[in-house]
């Protein structure tokens, strides 16, 4: 009988399909990559100006600083910071326990400390109560990840940061369009580090990041460090590193950016029907305090027999995935963290899975990943 009904199914449900993302927009992006070719101009141009002109505005940020992808965005914040004296060796940065590893890498890559605070678990986002009890003497910083697209407490922390005197650092690299009160992700901290990886919500053709700060003197440091720590030719102020956003990806970026309000919008209509549509006694829906604070960058749910649910989505054709299997304080990268106990971000991690979600998802598919979830029978 299953047999049968798995014949006449449809295609697989992918977990995301960057080309078909990027196919419905392949004229204009082809157009524009043929007038990067014939520009002659491939770094440190034109596009990249225009690019970073334009995030800057659609952040509402006066300052855009494009790098070569999320990872050096985060690192070269603190590293600008350190420059500037705000930051030294040795200081502590908060950061939550349930996060991507890139937040961990920036930090320990600037000989810093990450400090993993347990999250809050309805919004899997920092805990305002748990970042004030882990603020110690040296630390100088908090890095809050909007994690799977959804705003951090901002309000909450930026009072923290404000009454410690400490940096709050955004990790937007899920969280392209998400907002409170009209004010995007990326406005909220003293710099925030954006990703372009395809599979972002804003996805470049290959890898990029920026950089957006209403700091003046961040926003030139990092621009500087991002090009062998120089302004002008063959002077360097700094021992730079060498992360540019190129311009064919800025070129693309622009394209791109032009649909990421209509592509946000769908992804919220994929999630209201998520969660308008799941009804598991075992599986718990993601939190969300208001629409506008949630990207949807992935659509995360936790169930306590999670692998067996990723079988049984995987066996009615409906792929997902795990963000994330390992927590940082477990990896191997980080034996240095292997003693904390997180008993909560440990959980999580067992728990959460990822359903497919993004702008070309269509409506049967969303019916199909909805009616696989409401049949799951939990193993005994
Ligand atoms: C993707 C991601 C990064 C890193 O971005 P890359 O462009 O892949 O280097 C950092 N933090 C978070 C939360 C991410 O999801």
């Amino acid at each position: 009988m299953d047999g049968v009904l798995l014949r006449t199914e449809p295609a697989d449900v992918p977990f995301l399909d960057v080309g078909a993302i990027n196919a419905r927009h392949a004229d204009e992006l082809k157009a524009v990559a043929a007038r990067v070719i014939d520009s002659g101009r491939y770094v440190l141009g034109e596009e990249l100006a225009a690019f970073e002109r334009e995030f800057a505005a659609w952040c509402g940020v006066p300052h855009a600083v494009g790098v070569g992808n999320g990872l050096d965005a985060l690192a070269l914040i603190l590293r600008g910071y350190k420059q500037l004296g705000a930051l030294g060796e040795g200081d502590e940065v908060i950061v939550p326990g349930n996060t991507f590893i890139a937040s961990f890498l920036a930090v320990s890559a600037n000989r810093l400390l990450p400090v993993p605070v347990e999250p809050d678990p309805l919004s899997f986002n920092l805990d305002p109560a748990r970042v004030a009890a882990a603020i110690g003497p040296r630390t100088r910083a908090i890095m809050a990840v909007h994690l799977y697209g959804q705003l951090a407490d901002m309000p909450a922390l930026a009072a923290l940061a404000r009454q410690h005197r400490l940096l709050l650092i955004e990790d937007a690299a899920q969280a392209h369009g998400a907002a409170c009160d009209g004010r995007r992700a990326g406005a909220f901290g003293d710099a925030a580090a954006f990703s372009f990886f395809p599979a972002k919500n804003l996805g470049a053709l290959g890898d990029g990041g920026a950089v957006v700060t209403a700091d003046a003197r961040l926003a030139r440091a990092v621009a500087a460090l991002r090009n062998y720590g120089s302004e002008v030719k063959y002077r360097h102020l700094f021992q730079g590193v060498n992360s540019r956003l190129d311009e064919l990806q800025a070129a693309l970026l622009r394209v791109k950016l032009k649909y990421l309000d209509d592509e946000v919008a769908w992804r919220r209509r994929v999630a209201r029907r998520y969660r308008d549509g799941i009804r598991h006694a075992q599986i718990r829906l993601p939190g969300v305090a208001r629409e506008e604070q949630h990207a949807w960058h992935l659509f995360v749910l936790r169930c306590p027999h999670r692998d067996a649910l990723q079988q049984h989505l995987q066996a009615h054709g409906i792929h997902s995935q795990v963000h994330y299997p390992v927590p940082p304080h477990r990896q191997p990268a980080y034996p240095e963290l292997h003693h904390l106990s997180l008993p909560l971000t440990e959980r999580l991690h067992e728990e959460v899975l990822s359903l497919p979600i993004g702008p070309t998802l269509g409506e049967d598919a969303v019916a199909r990943v909805i009616a696989a979830c409401n049949a799951f029978r939990c193993p005994p």
